[in-house]
């Protein structure tokens, strides 16, 4: 038996390298993290957490304005980013040394540093100490990924958005997914002027068609400029520091800041992996079986990395099996099936199961059920927001294949429909 430092070493303390630290640990092996820029990973210090609490700081506005039908007179109101911005740190400082506490107290090593594999059970910390391990998790995340284009360095990703100096007049935001979505909300209601630029004739690719088409309109609703087929061609930066976007079109458009969400890499680049022969995808995501075990087979990796789903809850489930496996007698792979996800738009899209489209493509006899309905608040408000909500109903079993929700909170409110989703509930 060879004398290891550690029965597990795990690279990154994100959302699936602390679960899959914690857990170990708490099943009696002896564990060591190493995390090169911050405790929780993306989804704390640069993801979620800090997206929806900036979710919930554009919100007061359109709350402000609902009041008054409601009788209350508050007068002008007044926003202050630095307010919004240093409250959401000191959060998320809180947060990174509630981390700390909970690896410590479940008995794992922090490290602080970047992780190299030197070879299968051997990792160097930055450019001094190696340590050893019987079992290596690699669970480093990913990283935005910006286009190459000319004038690409004069435009921001989601990490940067979350520390601006000064909050913009007029934004650009390129992209049509989750980040994008999320972030043209968050401007807009935070009361900069707001533009959507997506390459396709619909964003939200992915997403049930009739979502896609009703949030299409909300958002028009809320005076968020939405612009399909519009692909960026070169963004330019002139000396009083406004950008120029200027689109393969001809189109031109003037901003303060110009925000790309136009995907996530896996961050896989610097690990030695070749020289230790780890294999990789075409996408450059580390290549796993159903039990997340590489092709060096005492080397594992969750989460972003392996790019399967790009989802907190994913990458801790993921980690929960690892350390199961590993330590605890377990045999377990995890079923990928109706995982909810929620779109954190204002208002937000929850969903969970096929769309109609997918449901057609494997050839199912589906019933539609749909409804949208004004909000009992907004009668009041006179806001002109709507709520939808589309069941795909199996015609055979009378299974519920599919639920989409676009509504206020349907964020958390498909969280509960996920559960009855996955017990097989029927429409009945
Ligand atoms: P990460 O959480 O990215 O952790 C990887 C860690 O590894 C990082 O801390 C990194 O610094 C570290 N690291 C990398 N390389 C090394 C190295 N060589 N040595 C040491 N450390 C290293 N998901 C949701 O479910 N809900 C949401 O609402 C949501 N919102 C999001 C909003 C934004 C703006 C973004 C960007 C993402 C969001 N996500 C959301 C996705 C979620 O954040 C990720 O799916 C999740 O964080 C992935 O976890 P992970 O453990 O794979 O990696
Ligand atoms: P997404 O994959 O969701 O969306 C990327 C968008 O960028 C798509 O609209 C894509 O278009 C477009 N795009 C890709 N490449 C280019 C390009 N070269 N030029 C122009 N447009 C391009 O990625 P995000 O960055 O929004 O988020 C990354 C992941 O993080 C999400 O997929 C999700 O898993 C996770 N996340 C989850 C959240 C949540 O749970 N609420 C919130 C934020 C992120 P097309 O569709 O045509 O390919």
């Amino acid at each position: 038996m060879a004398n290891w430092d550690y029965d597990l070493f795990v690279i990154g303390a994100g959302s699936g390298g602390v679960r899959a630290s914690r857990m170990s640990a708490q099943h009696g092996a002896r564990v060591a993290v190493v995390e090169g820029r911050y405790l929780g990973g993306t989804c704390v210090n640069v993801g979620c957490v800090p997206k929806k609490l900036f979710v919930y700081g554009s919100h007061f506005s359109e709350d402000f304005e609902d009041a008054a039908g409601y009788g209350w007179n508050l007068g002008a109101a007044e926003f202050d980013w630095p307010t919004l911005r240093d409250n959401k740190t000191r959060e998320i400082e809180r947060l990174n040394a509630s981390y700390r506490n909970l690896l410590e107290n479940a008995g794992v090593e922090i490290i602080n540093g970047f992780g190299r594999l030197r070879d299968r059970h051997t990792i160097q910390i930055d450019a001094g100490r190696t340590v050893t391990a019987q079992h290596i998790l690699i669970a480093t995340g990913g990283w935005p990924h910006l286009p190459e284009f000319p004038g690409r360095e004069h435009v921001i990703t989601s990490n940067e958005a979350f520390y601006l100096d000064a909050f913009p007049e007029r934004v650009v935001v390129v992209g049509g997914g989750y980040i994008a979505v999320e972030f043209a909300g968050i401007f807009r209601g935070l009361g900069a002027a707001t533009t959507l630029l997506y390459r396709g004739p619909l964003f939200l690719r992915g997403f049930d068609d009739t979502v896609r088409t009703f949030v299409a309109n909300q958002l028009r609703e809320k005076h968020i400029d939405l612009q399909f087929d519009a692909t960026v061609e070169r963004v330019e930066r002139s000396a009083n520091g406004t950008r120029r976007v200027v689109l393969t079109d001809g189109r031109v458009l003037a901003a303060d800041l110009v925000l790309f969400a136009t995907g996530r890499s896996p961050n896989a680049g610097d690990l030695g992996l070749h020289e230790v022969g780890v294999e990789v995808t075409a996408r450059g995501a580390i290549a796993v079986d159903d039990r997340y075990r590489t092709n060096v087979d005492n080397i594992y990796a969750i989460g972003d990395v392996i790019d399967r789903v790009q989802l907190t809850p994913v990458a801790l489930a993921e980690g929960m099996v690892v350390a199961d496996n590993l330590f605890n007698g377990a045999d377990r792979t995890l079923d990928y099936s109706g995982i909810p996800t929620a779109v954190f738009c204002q208002p937000n899209i929850g969903t969970v199961g096929l769309t109609e489209a997918e449901s057609k493509r494997q050839h199912m006899t589906v019933r539609i059920f749909e409804s949208t309905f004004k909000p009992m608040k907004h009668t009041m408000s006179g806001r002109n927001e709507r709520t939808l909500m589309k069941l795909i109903v199996d015609v055979d079993s009378d299974r519920v294949v599919g639920a989409h929700m676009v509504g206020p909170d349907a964020g958390e409110i498909i969280q509960g429909i996920g559960v009855a989703l996955k017990a097989g509930a029927t429409k009945a």
